[in-house]
């Protein structure tokens, strides 16, 4: 029988790197999916037709708990949320319904449908926000600094709680920020690249940012899915911080992306105050020891070569489109 996995947030960037990473280990592998009146699957649309994808939200308590009864997963991997930080402060209580509250109603719907499946929360490393010391471990002291953080805050200890209380298998991965390809292009690694290629091709001239001088511990989205598969593998469940160790700041990334196009940033970027945020966590570095020692877990991918990768992707795919339009 093959092992069978849902994931929540299958359309995302680390929903569609855990999809394809959980089928070239033969699992069977559901998504679930938010009714929408636009589709919005081309992060996997070359494994569509190796997915089942369920409708169900995570606001709505019954829709979870009958997708638990119709898929009978043994994991589940929580992805979803409302993920971007500005928006979180344009739409707190949303964010609040989908990061913190939906964390328990999977939950919920685990502890009615089944007890024994082994679930994933994806926490973020914004629950440290203001931290006052570096780098930031398990232990480290939680001061968020925006709505999601506070929501993903939220999730954390929920998932604590269930496994402490019911003893539910409930891992959190602290992840510090990700990328890939396939990064929401409204994250600044994203934002960057895609301008990268856009300018580079006299698409585009200019590059609209906020705080330049934010740091941040970024790694490759693909390394972080294979931490949450490793995380329900274990004999017991814990909590882990999923991090390279190596802070760089926007600037830097600036410098790496604009100078692979044989571009120089200084000529294109503007900094828009709108861009700034009510309150930013001006810097992210994670300690991954413990991952390290006990998964056996390492980043493989460099953060030079992550963001080159990305701008290369960015490239080819805007060449693509530019050529397909004419
Ligand atoms: P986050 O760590 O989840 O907030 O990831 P982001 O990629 O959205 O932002 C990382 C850092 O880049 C934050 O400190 C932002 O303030 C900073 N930043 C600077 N300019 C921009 C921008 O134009 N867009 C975004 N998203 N972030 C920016």
């Amino acid at each position: 029988m093959k092992r069978r996995a849902l994931i929540t947030g299958i359309t995302g960037q680390d929903g569609a790197y855990l999809a394809e990473f959980l089928l070239a280990k033969d699992y069977e592998v559901h998504g679930m999916v938010r009714r929408s009146s636009t589709e919005n699957f081309e992060r996997i649309e070359h494994l569509h037709h190796l997915l089942a994808l369920h409708q169900a939200d995570l606001l709505d308590q019954l829709s979870l708990i009958n997708l638990l009864q119709e898929v009978r997963p043994r994991e589940v991997y929580n992805l979803a949320a409302q993920s971007f930080i500005p928006t979180s402060f344009q739409q707190p209580l949303l964010t609040g319904e989908f990061t913190a509250l939906g964390v328990t109603r999977v939950l919920e719907a685990i502890r009615l449908v089944d007890a024994e499946i082994r679930f994933f929360q994806a926490t973020s490393s914004e629950v440290f926000g203001n931290a006052r010391e570096e780098p930031q471990n398990e232990q480290t002291y939680f001061r968020p600094r925006s709505p999601y953080g506070a929501s993903k805050a939220y999730g954390h200890w929920i998932a604590v709680n269930y496994r402490e209380s019911y003893r539910i298998f409930a891992c959190s991965g602290i992840m510090f920020n990700h990328e890939s390809p396939l990064r929401g292009k409204e994250f600044v690694t994203r934002k960057t690249t895609d301008a990268v290629a856009r300018i580079k091709l006299g698409l585009q001239t200019e590059l609209t940012l906020g705080n330049l001088d934010a740091m941040r511990d970024w790694g490759f989205a693909g390394d972080y899915v294979r931490a949450a598969w490793l995380m329900l593998q274990q004999d017991a469940p814990d909590d882990y911080v999923i991090a390279t160790g190596e802070k760089h700041s926007v600037r830097e990334m600036l410098d790496i992306a604009f100078g692979h196009a044989g571009l120089n940033w200084q000529e294109h970027v503007r900094i828009d105050p709108k861009l700034l945020r009510p309150a930013d966590v001006n810097t992210l570095r994670g300690d991954a020891r413990k991952a390290r020692e006990i998964l056996g877990w390492r980043p493989t991918v460099a953060f030079p070569e992550l963001i080159r990768t990305m701008v290369d992707a960015d490239l080819e795919r805007v060449r693509k489109e530019a050529g397909d339009r004419g």
